[in-house]
């Protein structure tokens, strides 16, 4: 049986529960063997937000995934020059995982973007295309969307979440359990030196409150109050 490798791209600014949570259960609804994390090191899509280091998400994501034997954290973007595209990934990936089936993971705010990304009809070639359903987009529109901007040649079985093409990979609906959590949130939070305690993993919490991160310079750190309270 050839590998069935799911692929999660993403700033992860900070990774969080949603992010864990889709990764899961498209492990156990698609039956894949394991989930590649893949933060992106120079993203093409936010100019102009600053994003914190490569190594302060690469040791959150570290923190979050330990513990889940099927999670598995790439530096991949990191070590390619230049700005990280998907495709790039997907192509070394393919390389690296010879026979290996891919999975490339998408939420579907980003999935209806796709059609701005590089070279974006080679990515669904490369890799299947699985949707996670976030709580603003409505996953109805996904055959639309891809039969006007991929390939009129999509079919849908009544019923099913299989999305097939004749010559493309499939492109999947997950029907996973919505979580109204965004990286955003967090940082909006930690910023004015509040709980992000249940929006990530506890030991990412801890390194937030810790380092202090995403704070903005006149909130008091969330860590001080929480020993003040305990005094
Ligand atoms: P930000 O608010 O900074 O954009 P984010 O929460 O969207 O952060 P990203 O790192 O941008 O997180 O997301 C990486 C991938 O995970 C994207 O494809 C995104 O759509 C998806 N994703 C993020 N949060 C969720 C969630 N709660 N449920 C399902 N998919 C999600
Ligand atoms: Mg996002």
């Amino acid at each position: 049986m050839p590998l069935r490798l799911g692929i999660f791209g993403g700033t992860f600014d900070p990774v969080h529960l949603g992010h864990l949570r889709a990764a899961e259960e498209a492990l156990d609804i698609l039956g894949l063997d394991e989930m590649l994390f893949v933060p992106v090191a120079v993203p093409p899509h936010k100019p102009g937000w600053k994003i914190l280091s490569f190594q302060s998400r690469w040791r959150m994501l570290q923190l979050a995934l330990a513990g889940n034997s099927r999670f598995r954290l790439s530096d991949l973007e990191q070590r390619m020059p230049g700005k990280s595209y998907t495709v790039h990934s997907l192509q070394h990936l393919s390389k690296e995982n010879p026979g290996a089936e891919l999975f490339f993971l998408v939420g579907c705010d980003a999935f209806f973007e796709m059609d701005t990304w590089y070279e974006f009809k080679e990515i669904f070639k490369l890799a299947g295309i699985v949707v996670l359903c976030r709580p603003e987009c409505c996953e109805n529109e996904v055959l639309q969307f891809v039969s006007k901007k991929v390939s009129e040649l999509y079919r849908i079985e009544p019923g099913n979440r299989e999305i097939r093409h004749p010559a493309l990979r499939s492109v999947y609906s997950l029907r996973n359990t919505r979580m109204d959590i965004s990286s955003t949130r967090v940082r909006e939070l930690a910023a004015e030196g509040r709980s992000v305690r249940y929006l990530v993993p506890d030991n990412v919490w801890g390194y937030i409150a810790e380092n202090g991160l995403y704070l903005k310079a006149v909130s008091r750190p969330y860590s001080e109050r929480v020993r003040e309270s305990d005094a």
